[in-house]
């Protein structure tokens, strides 16, 4: 981002960010050196984003690592033909946030909300690798929370 009247690149964001339709993200900054202010669209699209890891590392969001493991809950259930749109959904959260890192905690628990609404069996598979549950009394109490 560089500003127009100087060409400096330092600036100061001045507004949160806007998310327009066509998944761009407007804001308005101050050039940190002259002074002017100026507005820059960015495509959300263009936004790489990292997800973090429990240990700390950080790795790139996969999308077809998230279809694989919607698909896998959603094994012989209505719910499969709904994987495009559950992925889609979920990458929308992390860019309408305007995210460019995530946890993988965070993540999980964002496709634990969809498969909530759409299918508890898919939710119960997807929790317990999720979750790794070890005990049979992981489930029940994860169902007696769905029930
Ligand atoms: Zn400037």
């Amino acid at each position: 981002m560089k500003c127009p009247f100087c060409t400096s690149s330092l600036s100061k964001v001045l507004d949160k960010r806007t998310v327009l339709g066509r998944g761009e993200i407007r804001r308005r900054r101050e050039c940190l050196k002259c002074g002017k202010r100026y507005t820059t669209y960015e495509h959300l699209a263009e936004l790489k984003i990292l997800v973090i890891k429990k240990d700390g590392r950080r790795e790139p969001f996969i999308e077809e690592k998230l279809r694989l493991g919607l698909l896998k809950s959603l094994q012989k259930r209505p719910g499969l033909d709904k994987v495009p749109r559950l992925v889609d959904r979920i990458e929308n959260r992390i860019k309408e946030r305007g995210l460019s890192e995530v946890s993988s905690e965070k993540l999980g628990e964002w496709v634990l909300t969809e498969l909530k609404r759409l299918d508890p069996i898919a939710y119960l598979r997807f929790a317990s690798v999720y979750r790794s549950f070890g005990d049979p009394k992981d489930f029940a109490r994860e169902m007696k929370a769905l029930i």
